[in-house]
């Protein structure tokens, strides 16, 4: 199956959209006809632009309300179906896609529908070209695929076939079944397209919620599992009308929707357990078994700032780099990497945004497998160069610019901090306070940007994506969704935001650009960890008395319980029988980061009920005479 997008998938203009659909390594578009008519230039003319950037046409799009319609209509469409093959030949294509009827004035009625396509076909065909027939969800007589295929297959003629759309199957919960019994090469065209589940009219949804596979909720893999069984070997086109993406880079959104595609046909391939016809197996998503470290980018002037907060949490130097300005910061099983390199990635980094999270490093399975399958979904590979007997460790881009490392258990990999650093023996904050892992990691980022990072990490890591909740914050409401491994060993908390007032956009302009806001670190006692910070003078977010009162109301705790939260400033939830404990910090350094503290039992949340609480009392804080230094 060749893979292929829809210009109607992108903002600009035409030739900004052809640009990025060939930079995006795509080798098929479908021209939808109002990009044309906006084009200055003649349809010649943007055939030319497709050819020079090696795309083909394999389609023009939508011929609307032809089929069915009484006289003089009837002969109209004949004429206007004339004209578009005139523009077809110009422009280098041979399929025109038919969408069935919406208009009030066609009439129903198997035969008449396929004679009328029949006619079509023949005309279609006298010039060398085709037609396809999709069944729209709300078509005014055909409005499910099964009864388009009807009207094909009745129209009975080699150049008459048939488009099938999974957004207009799948909208209607319309049986796959029937999809496996049509011949392949009666299919003409695979559109695809996924959307969050939502209750209205089929136009609305499909004219501004559809998404890119694996983005929405539609069980998008059932129908490309029954389509396989057809042994359809043509293309699959991302066809997505989505205000998002209308708002989006062009650039951005072509390479998505490609990545989209491309894991698509992979996790079809996994189901079926046979590689999509012409394609190439690919390593399978990466199992993800915990955070190896977390690195920050920092100038001098922050640097003893940040050492002096991380001592009070109870981290110690463990290592110092043997060839760059970096250091490592232990506690249980979290390290902190502490840059301070005047040159190269973290440095560059650092101009940008400022102190700030520049890396992740996951520990996975195996570290090459998981950079080929990057490179397959189209995700940016980093080098750097690395002294003579360093490690280069594995990598790719991440949110906002900063990059993902992979350590695997290899003897090459798994010794890297041994190889790479010193280790030195430190007093400072040895005894600790309780942190044994990191938890959460938290990433605030543009609204727009969120179904990027969904699908970078659902489409590289074998993770699940939680529902989107909404988070009141003072300034707006912030979009939340969490990417994470069943056995909790990865948990990502994408974070953004339409207001630009509220505490994750504010995040967003002062670090200058998307990144981690928060890193929540797992302690299993939340007192004993509240009474180090304390004793250490770290400076927590105080949580207001008011809090405490609906606690008491809510959860049913006893006074004293409640006190002993009221007096460390914890923030707690429950979940069943589970319950959720969590302090968090001051922000570190001026761009807006700090860290949460986290006790689970048997809880697998989040905390969102606090969510509002934590947000008020930050915003609080952030008056600017105000802003909390450690
Ligand atoms: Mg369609
Ligand atoms: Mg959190």
């Amino acid at each position: 199956m060749q893979t292929a997008i829809a210009t109607v998938c992108l903002s600009g203009t035409l030739g900004e959209k052809l640009e990025a659909i060939a930079a995006a390594q795509f080798k098929f578009v479908e021209i939808f006809e109002n990009d044309l008519l906006s084009f200055n230039g003649s349809p010649a003319e943007a055939r030319a632009i497709i050819e020079r950037l090696g795309l083909s046409t394999i389609t023009l799009q939508p011929f609307r309300d032809f089929e069915g319609m009484p006289e003089p209509q009837r002969s109209r469409g004949f004429a206007r179906a004339d004209r578009k093959f005139d523009m077809m030949a110009e422009l280098g294509t041979d399929l025109l896609m038919v969408c069935s009827n919406v208009s009030p004035e066609s009439e129903g009625g198997v035969d008449r529908l396929a004679a009328d396509l029949r006619e079509l076909g023949e005309r279609a065909a006298q010039r060398g070209m085709r037609v396809a027939y999709e069944a729209l969800a709300w078509g005014r007589h055909i409005n499910d695929y099964r009864d388009a295929w009807e009207v094909v297959r009745r129209a009975d003629h080699p150049a008459v076939g048939l488009v099938l759309d999974s957004f207009h199957v799948l909208a209607r919960g319309t049986d796959l079944r029937a999809i496996r019994s049509i011949p392949k090469d009666r299919i003409f065209l695979v559109q695809i397209a996924d959307a969050p589940r939502l209750d209205m009219d089929y136009l609305s949804w499909s004219r501004h919620y559809r998404c890119f596979p694996g983005q929405g909720e539609l069980p998008v893999n059932d129908f490309m599992v029954a389509l396989q069984a057809t042994g359809y070997d043509g293309p699959v086109s991302l066809e997505i009308f989505n205000d998002r993406f209308r708002a989006g880079s062009t650039r951005s959104v072509a390479v998505d929707g490609h990545r989209s595609l491309i894991y698509m046909l992979d996790e079809m391939a996994a189901t079926s357990g046979k590689p999509a016809a012409g394609r190439a197996p690919m390593p399978p998503r990466a199992r993800v078994e915990g955070v190896e470290f977390v690195e920050f980018t920092l100038d001098d002037a922050h640097a003893a700032e940040f050492e002096t907060a991380l001592k009070g949490l109870g981290f110690h130097k463990s290592g110092v780099h043997r060839s760059k300005a970096v250091e490592r910061w232990t506690q249980g099983g979290v390290n902190l990497i502490l840059n301070r390199e005047k040159e190269g990635f973290a440095h560059s980094f650092n101009i940008t945004h400022g102190a700030s999270v520049c890396a992740l490093a996951l520990k996975v399975s195996d570290a090459p497998r998981t950079l080929a399958r990057a490179v397959s979904l189209l995700d940016q590979p980093f080098h750097q160069k690395v002294a003579p007997g360093e490690i280069d460790i594995p990598a790719v881009r991440g949110v906002g610019g900063s990059l993902i490392y992979f350590v695997d258990p290899s003897p090459h990999l798994a010794r890297w901090f041994d190889v790479d650093f010193r280790n030195v023996a430190s007093e400072d904050g040895a005894a600790g306070a309780g942190i044994v892992r990191f938890d959460h990691i938290s990433q605030s980022m543009q609204y727009e940007e969120m179904l990027t990072w969904l699908l970078f990490y659902n489409s590289l890591f074998d993770v699940s994506k939680s529902p989107v909740q909404d988070v009141l914050d003072p300034g707006g409401v912030v979009q939340s969704q969490v990417v994470e491994t069943g056995d909790g060993a990865l948990r990502i908390v994408l974070n953004g935001s339409q207001s630009r007032q509220t505490l994750s956009s504010r995040f967003l302009s002062e670090v200058f650009g998307s990144g981690v806001q928060h890193i929540a670190l797992a302690t299993e006692d939340i007192f004993a960890t509240a009474a180090v910070l304390r004793r250490n003078g770290v400076p927590v977010l105080a949580i207001p008395e008011n809090y405490y009162d609906d606690l008491e109301a809510r959860t049913g705790l006893s006074d004293d319980e409640i006190a002993r939260l009221r007096e460390n400033n914890i923030l707690y939830d429950r979940e069943g029988a589970g319950e959720f404990f969590q302090i968090y910090t001051q922000n570190l350094a001026e761009g807006g980061f700090f860290f949460e503290i986290v006790q689970r039992r048997s809880y697998r949340g989040f905390g969102a009920a606090n969510a509002p609480i934590r947000l008020a009392a930050q915003t609080r804080l952030q008056a600017p005479a105000t802003v909390p230094r450690f």
